[in-house]
């Protein structure tokens, strides 16, 4: 069943119904050809998800009575920001499409010394702009109740200052000898600080890794290191994989 995510402002509690509109109106009205009385599920992308009954098409807007409140259950108990390095060409989209689809909370991209693709702050509006609006059909797609929010790009620094605000960070390295990841799951899970609720962020350097003073940076700064196993991974694939391994530990998969 088709899934939209509205902004609150678009449920009416007076009338008890939803006015889906703009892209989401289009693609409601010629794409899937909609007619009145289809059924569509909205969900204001926080707290809420309806199961609606369309009752009036028109060009720009199409309203919808609501029919039945959805239990909000497609939620990751832990929340995973996914911290990366931006990567080249359109790389991120594709990080964003499948972390979303994983069940990441953020993407927080970020600049590190590697980093080799150039970095323009007037695309930056327009660049967030296009990677929500994917990170928002991917969660359609899956049918989460949520979107992941796509923050604005941080300098190294600030993105050691930000990840002081989660409750775990993890540095993926490779070059990491001793800690791998699935002990470093166990053991922060055994501590109380992966549970329902707490935050966990997952950082991933550029095509060209993260340097030693940046791990050493980054430690300092509370992040642990971690081993993603003996083979070196893509820059878009690392994070994939650190967020489903966290997920099948934390209980995601069944278990
Ligand atoms: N230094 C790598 C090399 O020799 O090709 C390049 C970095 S790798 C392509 C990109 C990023 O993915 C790394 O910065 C790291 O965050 C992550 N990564 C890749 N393989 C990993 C592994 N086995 N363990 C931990 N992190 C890994």
């Amino acid at each position: 069943m088709q899934r939209y995510f509205l902004p609150p402002e678009q449920f009416h509690a007076a009338t008890q119904t939803v006015t889906i509109e703009g892209d989401d109106a289009h693609h409601l009205g010629r794409v899937m050809r909609a007619e009145v009385g289809d059924k569509v599920i909205c969900s204001n992308g926080v707290d809420r998800e309806v199961l609606v009954r369309i009752s009036h098409l028109d060009k720009g807007a199409v309203t919808a009575e609501i029919v039945e409140e959805l239990a909000m259950d497609a939620e990751a108990s832990v929340d995973v920001w996914i911290a990366q390095s931006l990567p080249k060409g359109d790389k991120m989209e594709l990080i964003i499409q499948k972390g979303t689809e994983i069940g990441a909370a953020r993407f927080l991209p970020f600049l590190s010394e590697r980093t080799i693709v150039q970095y323009d702050a007037k695309k930056e509006a327009k660049r967030t702009e296009r990677w929500q609006k994917i990170a928002k059909e991917a969660a359609e797609q899956a049918h989460r109740n949520r979107v992941p929010q796509i923050e604005s790009v941080y300098s190294w620094k600030q993105l050691l200052q930000r990840a002081k605000e989660a409750d775990v960070a993890w540095i993926c390295y490779e070059k990491e000898d001793g800690q791998q990841l699935k002990p470093a799951i166990q053991s922060a899970i055994a501590a109380g600080q992966i549970e329902p609720g707490k935050q966990v962020l997952i950082a991933v350097g550029p095509e060209g890794g993260f340097t030693e003073q940046e791990i050493k940076q980054a430690e300092e700064a509370g992040f642990r290191s971690v081993s993603l196993g003996n083979r070196i991974l893509r820059t878009e694939t690392a994070a994939m994989v650190g967020l489903t391994c966290l997920f099948y530990e934390t209980g995601e998969m069944g278990g």
